[in-house]
């Protein structure tokens, strides 16, 4: 068994050579992603050349302009997407939704119906489109839905194609859904998300119509969200219970060769993951997912997969097909694909980045300078909107992101800190101040735009003083929000973007009215003033949130707190603000969630951190006590009996002794920091809140303090003796 361990360089490469010979010998086929891509997806195309000019029309007038569905067309797109379905061999359908779990959830229905005669039809109706009802009584509804009447229902979300999932042993039809109880409450990801997009929609045309664009029909929030990941061998995935049951390592010293050599970042891609990411690729271009780039990312074995900005809907959908096809694909090499967001401590955690912008259906990009001055006072005018949304929400945003596994990475001094603030850049930040120190106001000079502030010099995309430790990043024309976790469903995080800058942009936009009706007479010049008014008011009050310098700094820290900026370490710190009043009028005000079902959000969230921590603790336990203990022990009775042996024989045996008191005095540590740890497992907190705070501040030390020594063990025990594969082998082989 142990020799089988330190063969696993060996057997890595065997495996490599395994998957790869099939395709060794003959030339490897070029993808040919125009013809793939899309191959799978019920799209508007294929729904044109199949559905009746009447009722695709109804249909993309629901996809684009937000129309009501209209019941009657039901029973032909359902015709039209089940032939679909069957010719691309699926024999099965089910509604795909998103659960409050993060993840996604599906139960599939046969399309055949036996008849009366002995044979069977393939039946699936305009009612089995619109709606489901998955038998949903233990999906989280936190107290929304009684389990006497356990009932919840899904409900077609046409702006979301159908998709068709491959098995090598057969195929069936996915069709995204929304997830409601009886009763209308929300009980996924998807709905608010959906109604957040509808409140920004609305605040952002309203805007628009004051700056006199008139051809708007809608505005919605655009997301790319670059998927980092680790990869490593399922062998030493199944020897390591921590990783199989929590998703990431409780215990591992640190390697002596880490990423400190910083040889891996943008590094070339090693063979049997490049054939794994060329799979994952050709599989997500079927389903219509746009990935665009891959690379090695900063720690040994981790990786980074982003797709193409699309519509947040859209987007949220597609990120969750990402997650799980990275998780698929990689079984095929050999490979597990670990999305926690810290496998490894002391070694870079993985995030999701998520890109957000708006964009107009006309194309225009809300978040992109432009290039003349009155596109540059709207750029202004929204680009305001989210910083101050940011500064006045810092709470909602870093709850959000609050889950057990991403308090190891905010905070830790790769990612991002858990105090929110917002980088500009250094040309855009100068153009805030200078508004806000009013400039020369309503003068139009040349070079200077009405706004006293010289006319935006072209932005790079690219510039080159992106600010790597911000959370909250411009990147030329989009706001880059990078404390998002890499194993959580983006749908959130999102949700809340949108609903907060819908707010700002609502009282801007009441801000910009009174002050126009106020000037009476609505000149370019009043109207520019009145603009540049708004600005300096909204800067001025949002300027806080503003930082440019490093956000890992100590001296930050204390900045930020006498700027009365919010620093909420973790999970339970974070949620203890969800249910602030501020926040659930937001929510209420904008028609994104009610107060009941931001009450249900919060118990569940608080919840599952509660159980995620618990079975940490009690995984810990059990390998602290029947692995590294007896691991400990075994080599210390080797040690005892070496001893005995080279008494009787009268050799010097000061280096053994040394050697056997060391591993003693650990081995006793290690029994009385278990022994808190198992004392505090049997501990429960009265309320969800207390539970919660005891696995936050007594159970989490008491594993790390277990960790701490158990680590220092597995530098003196032989590694013959060492029970799990060590981060040095599961790290670095390939
Ligand atoms: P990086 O240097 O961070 O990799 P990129 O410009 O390549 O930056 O973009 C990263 C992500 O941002 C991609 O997913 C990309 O599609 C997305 N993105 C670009 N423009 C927008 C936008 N307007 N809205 C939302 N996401 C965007
Ligand atoms: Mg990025």
């Amino acid at each position: 068994m142990n020799k089988l361990l330190l063969d696993y360089n060996v057997l890595a490469a065997t495996k490599t050579r395994l998957t790869l010979n099939g395709t060794r010998d003959q030339k490897p086929q070029p993808m040919d992603i125009e013809r793939i891509f899309g191959e799978n997806v019920f799209s508007l195309e294929e729904m044109k050349n199949r559905l009746p000019k009447k009722v695709y029309e109804s249909l993309v007038a629901t996809i684009e302009k937000g129309e009501p569905l209209s019941p009657e067309i039901a029973d032909t797109v359902a015709l039209a997407m089940k032939e679909w379905a069957i010719e691309k061999g699926a024999t099965h359908f089910t509604h795909w939704f998103q659960p409050l779990t993060g993840m996604t959830a599906e139960k599939h229905e046969s399309f055949i119906t036996p008849n009366k005669g002995g044979g069977a039809i393939a039946v699936f109706s305009g009612r089995d489109l619109i709606q489901g009802e998955p038998d949903a009584s233990s999906f989280p509804s936190g107290g929304l839905r009684a389990t006497f009447e356990a009932r919840g229902y899904t409900a077609w979300d046409p702006t979301s194609p159908a998709f068709i999932m491959e098995n090598p042993n057969g195929a069936y039809l996915a069709i995204p859904t929304a997830f409601a109880s009886w009763t209308g409450e929300a009980l996924d990801h998807k709905i608010p998300l959906l109604r957040s997009m509808h409140a920004l929609d609305k605040q952002a045309r309203r805007v628009l119509q004051l700056f006199g664009v008139k051809n708007v029909h809608k505005v919605y929030s655009t997301v790319g969200s670059e998927q980092e990941y680790f990869l490593i061998d399922e062998e030493f995935y199944y020897r390591r219970p921590d990783l199989t049951t929590c998703g990431r390592t409780l215990f591992g010293a640190k390697p002596p060769r880490g990423q400190e050599m910083e040889d891996h970042y943008f590094g070339s891609i090693p063979e049997r993951v490049l054939a794994f990411m060329l799979e994952v690729e050709k599989e997500l271009y079927k389903l219509g997912v746009p990935v665009k780039t891959r690379h090695n990312e900063v720690a040994p074995s981790q990786y980074e997969i982003a797709p193409l900005f699309e519509n947040a809907n859209l987007a949220a959908d597609h990120q969750q097909l990402i997650m799980q096809t990275l998780k698929n694909v990689a079984r095929r090499y050999g490979l597990i694909c670990l999305l926690h967001e810290k496998p490894f401590a002391g070694v870079n955690g993985s995030g999701k980045h998520n890109n957000w912008s708006m964009s107009t259906d006309t194309g225009m990009n809300l978040l992109d300078p432009g290039d003349n001055p009155h596109d540059n006072m709207q750029f202004l005018f929204f680009c305001a909107a989210v910083v101050r949304a940011v500064h006045k929400y810092q709470d909602l945003l870093r709850i959000s992101v609050a889950t057990a596994g991403n308090d190891h990475r905010l905070g830790a001094n790769e990612a991002p800190p858990a105090i929110m603030s917002v980088f500009l850049g250094e040309q855009l930040e100068d153009i805030f101040n200078q508004l806000e120190n009013g400039g020369v106001r309503g003068s139009k000079q040349g070079g200077l735009l009405g706004l006293g502030v010289p006319v935006l010099p072209p932005l790079p995309r690219h510039a080159g003083d992106r600010n790597r430790t911000s959370p909250f990043a411009f990147t030329g024309n989009k706001f880059e929000f990078r404390a998002v976790g890499a194993s959580q469903s983006i749908s959130f995080p999102n949700t809340v973007l949108n609903t907060i800058v819908a707010d700002t942009l609502d009282e801007m936009a009441t801000m910009l009215e009174e002050k126009l009706k106020a000037r009476g007479k609505r000149t370019k010049q009043a109207f520019e003033e009145a603009v540049a008014e708004v600005l300096r008011e909204v800067i001025h009050e949002s300027k806080p949130i503003i930082f440019s310098g490093d956000n890992y700094s100590p001296e930050w820290h204390a900045e930020a707190e006498r700027r009365g900026l919010l620093n909420l370490p973790n999970t339970v710190e974070a949620l203890a603000h969800l249910l602030d009043e501020k926040n659930v009028q937001l929510f209420e005000r904008h028609g994104v969630l009610s107060r009941r079902e931001l009450e249900s959000r919060y118990e569940i969230l608080l919840d599952q951190y509660t159980k995620t921590i618990n079975i940490e603790a009690e995984t810990a336990e059990y390998i602290a006590r029947t692995m590294i203990l007896p691991a400990a022990l075994r080599y210390l009775r080797e040690l005892t009996e070496t001893l005995d042996e080279a008494k009787d024989l009268g050799l010097n045996v000061a280096g053994v002794r040394e050697t056997a008191e060391e591993v003693a005095t650990l081995l006793n540590e290690l029994r009385q920091r278990l022994d808190v740890l198992i004392a505090e497992n049997q501990k429960r907190g009265e309320t969800l809140q207390e539970n919660a705070r005891h696995k936050c501040y007594d159970v989490l030390p008491a594993m790390q303090a277990v960790r701490e020594v158990a680590d220092r063990l597995e530098r003196v025990v032989p590694h013959e003796y060492w029970p799990m594969p060590t981060y040095r082998e599961i790290l670095f082989v390939k």
